[in-house]
């Protein structure tokens, strides 16, 4: 997978991705980040890509045109555009399904805003999906763009050791992951639940079913009205949940 990342702050966006599983899958050539520099394409000599917004109001805005070469800079050798992805609080809201989505794309590129944002005109000429990872408002988009960048490229094959891993993580079936343990058997006084030491892998599957259940019931109730539950589950989530 091809990700390019409009940004003011390229360092900051390669320094993230290029450390731990993200940065071992592009050393493989899995997955390439390369992060544009918008200021590269300012066209006055003092290099700057910002300024005041028509009608008053705080703070700078990034202007249309900087923003709008880039893109063309990324853009112009490619038969098919991509999809551009903006950074916004304003826009949807990043989930795993939207993760599993973009992650079929070959190519996506990722647009970051900074100071008030960026001027509408370039938005609705380049991007195609307004993106947001949480109702607050962060101080630009270099965040957002590694959070989904991450939670992306981790669906892409290859790019986790074992892929069995993101099939059975949290929200994979609107439910949560049932809990983990590791060695040793015994901690503060602390029993690893028996049936995990059985050996019985229909029991141990079965119990961690139970569990997801138990905990997507207790922290997100919101999530289970989409999991596809047997009755006798639907029981069970009932009886967590009163
Ligand atoms: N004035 C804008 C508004 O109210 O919608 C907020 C601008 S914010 C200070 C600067 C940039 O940070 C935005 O252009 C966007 O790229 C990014 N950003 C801030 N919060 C975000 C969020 N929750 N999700 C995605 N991007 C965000």
């Amino acid at each position: 997978m091809n990700i390019q990342i409009m940004t003011l702050f390229p360092d900051m966006i390669m320094n993230g991705l290029g450390t731990s599983i993200t940065g071992r899958a592009m050393e493989k050539g899995i997955l390439s980040v390369n992060a544009v520099n918008i200021r590269d394409y300012a066209f006055n000599k003092h290099h700057s890509v910002d300024d005041y917004p028509y009608g008053g109001g705080a703070g700078m805005l990034m202007q249309a045109e900087p923003v709008y070469q880039c893109y063309k800079a990324i853009t112009d050798t490619m038969e098919k555009k991509p999809r551009v992805l903006y950074m916004s609080p304003q826009g949807k809201t990043f989930t795993q399904d939207m993760a599993e989505e973009f992650a079929k794309e070959d190519e996506l590129i990722f647009l970051c805003g900074h100071y008030e944002g960026i001027d509408e005109r370039v938005l609705e000429e380049i991007v195609t999906d307004y993106v947001s990872i949480g109702d607050y408002v962060l101080t630009g988009g270099e965040l957002p763009a590694m959070v989904m960048v991450d939670a992306i490229s981790r669906l892409v094959p290859g790019v986790l050791h074992n892929n069995v891993s993101a099939e059975f993580d949290s929200f994979q079936d609107n439910l949560l992951e049932y809990p983990q343990y590791s060695r040793p058997e015994i901690w503060h006084e602390k029993q690893v639940p028996p049936v995990l030491l059985s050996g019985h892998h229909v029991n141990i599957e079965k119990w961690r079913r139970e569990q997801s259940i138990i905990r997507t019931a207790k922290n997100r109730p919101d999530l289970l009205k989409k999991a596809e539950l047997t009755e006798k589950e639907k029981i069970l989530a009932k009886s967590i949940e009163l």
